[in-house]
Order: structure tokens, then sequence, then C-alpha cells
């Protein structure tokens, strides 16, 4: 059967089906096989490997997928989808579909189940809509994974790569750098997706670390004082700490842990490395 990633083929799947795009679903299909080579070789997938894919849409990267990977799990909240991923994937018979929404999903128990509790590969075109969340219960759930390649909005995926001194630079990047080291496989232009997004887009690869790059003594700390540290990027690192709901710091503590760690009053933290993070975080834990 000829492939999805043929537009025409794309075209005439969904004039059958007579399906209507969900702009809620983030639904922007690829229709570039160049990318799609691109994607399958990037997230370095082979016949070892079982990908969770999420979001397969009419099943163009599953049929990729299915023919480098062992076994595919694919994960789709569009029930409008199903019949058409059933006449896509006929030829495959080491592919799964899941009809769920994967963020209500038990991710750690699937790949229990799927995989043995072996690491597996995450591979998709993320719905944008809800890119962070996907990408943060990916690794906040401590899923047994090897690697993500995941297609996302440029910019997104530029705030994923960058440090300390770029416009770029937040929570999501100091979250990301955490669990993985990311790569930029691609940057993917509009035209390569039915209907046509407004945005570029990016794949980038995030392979996940063995052992986070820094040792800190309460993750979840960590993590609470660099969403705080950002919530209002124009303050200091002393106002952005003192005024967040989620930490219970006097302003004296946080004043005298930040003199502790060698910073001055006026900091701000998007100077601040994730190493310079996990020490503030290790000062304020004793305070
Ligand atoms: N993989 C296909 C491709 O590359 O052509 C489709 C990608 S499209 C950008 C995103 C897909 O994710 C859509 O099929 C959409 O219905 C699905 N989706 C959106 N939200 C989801 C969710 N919460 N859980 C699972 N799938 C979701």
């Amino acid at each position: 059967m000829e492939k999805l990633s043929n537009p025409q083929r794309t075209i005439e799947v969904i004039k059958k089906y007579e399906f209507c795009f969900q702009k809620k679903f983030g639904q922007n299909f690829l229709i570039d096989g160049h990318v799609l080579d691109k994607i399958i070789a990037g997230a370095g997938v082979t016949k070892d490997d079982m990908v969770l894919e999420i979001g397969p849409g009419i099943g163009t990267m599953t049929q990729y997928l299915a023919e480098a990977a062992g076994k595919v799990v694919a994960v789709e909240i569009d029930r409008n989808l199903l019949p058409i991923l059933q006449e896509t994937l006929a030829d495959y018979d080491n592919v799964k579909v899941i009809h769920a929404d994967v963020l209500s999903l038990d991710l750690e128990k699937l790949v229990q189940e799927e995989n043995g509790g072996r690491p597996i590969k995450v591979v998709a075109n993320l719905p944008y809509y809800i890119t962070t969340p996907i990408i943060m219960a990916l690794f906040e759930q401590h899923v047994p994974l090897a690697n993500v390649t995941v297609m996302v909005q440029k910019e997104v995926a530029a705030r994923m790569k960058s440090g300390p001194g770029s416009k770029d630079y937040g929570a999501l990047s100091l979250a990301v750098q955490y669990y993985a080291e990311p790569y930029i496989v691609a940057n993917v232009p509009c035209n390569c997706f039915m209907p046509r997004p407004n945005v570029d887009s990016a794949v980038i690869r995030l392979t996940r670390y063995e052992e986070p790059p820094v040792q800190v003594k309460d993750e979840k700390m960590l993590f609470k004082i660099i969403r705080a540290s950002f919530n209002q990027r124009r303050k200091t690192l002393q106002n952005g700490l003192n005024n967040s709901s989620e930490l219970n710091f006097t302003k004296d503590q946080i004043a005298a842990a930040i003199a502790e760690a060698g910073f001055s009053p006026s900091v701000r933290g998007e100077a601040l490395t994730l190493e310079q993070f996990a020490k503030l975080t290790d000062i304020l834990l004793k305070a």
C-alpha cells in the first residue's frame, strides 16, 4: 500500500472517511517523507526497540515506525481516527493502537505491560497545545525511557536547549536539562504539514541521563524554586522566591541563602545555571 507521506494519499484517506481536522487536538499531519526519515534516524529506532507514539493521527509516522521498530504502541485521543488507523496500519502486525488521552495514562504501568519495564523510545509529532505537560509527565513520572524524539514548535525547541543569558532560558530549559541531553535533529517548515500550522517546527531529541548532571537533596524542592524564580521574569530572584505560593521560606532565610550561595542580592533567576539552582536549593533546605 502506498505510504501516507505521499500528500495525495493523505488527501484520499481524509476524503474517504470525511475526516474533519480538529484544532482543539492540535491536528497537523506530516506529509513529507524526508522529514519522517530524519525523525526515525534521529531517534535511532531499531528492531530491538518498543516505541510509544503519542498522537498517530491517520498513521503517517506510525507506518515508518512500524517498519523500523520491534513494536509500536500508539496512543490517540480522537475516536474519529480509529477506523482510519485500522485501515492504514492493516499491513503491520507490530502496532497496537490505544484510544486514550496520553496525559491520563499510567505510562510506567504501560511500559511494564508492553515492554517488561525495559526502557522505551518515545517518538511523536506532538499536539502543540500540550507539549510541555507531555514532556514533563514522561520525565517526572520516571517512565523508563531511552530517549524522546519529538516535533515541537521551533521556539519551544529553542527553550529546551538554551542556557543562562538567553531570552529563551526558563523553567522548561532547566527541567529538560536536569533529565536529558537535548539535540536538534531538524528544522521543519510549515509546508511539511496538512493543514499548515502558523509556526515553524523543529524535531528535538532528548536523551535521558542515567544520573542527573547535578545532585540535589530534594528534586521537588529544586523545581519549586526554579518555577518561583521564573514566575516573574523581570523581578529579582529574591522577590520571586518571596512571592511564591509554593514556598514557605521567610524573607530573611531567602536573603541569607542567596548570600551564602555567593550571589548578589539583585541577581535574577535567569542568570543562574542548573548547578547554581541545585546549590541554592540545598542551602534553603537547611533553613
Ligand atoms: N502523528 C501524526 C502525524 O505526524 O501526521 C499526527 C500528529 S498531530 C500534530 C497530533 C496528534 O495527537 C493528533 O492525531 C491528535 O488527535 C493527537 N492528540 C491530541 N491530544 C492528544 C492527547 N491528549 N492524547 C493523545 N493524542 C492526542
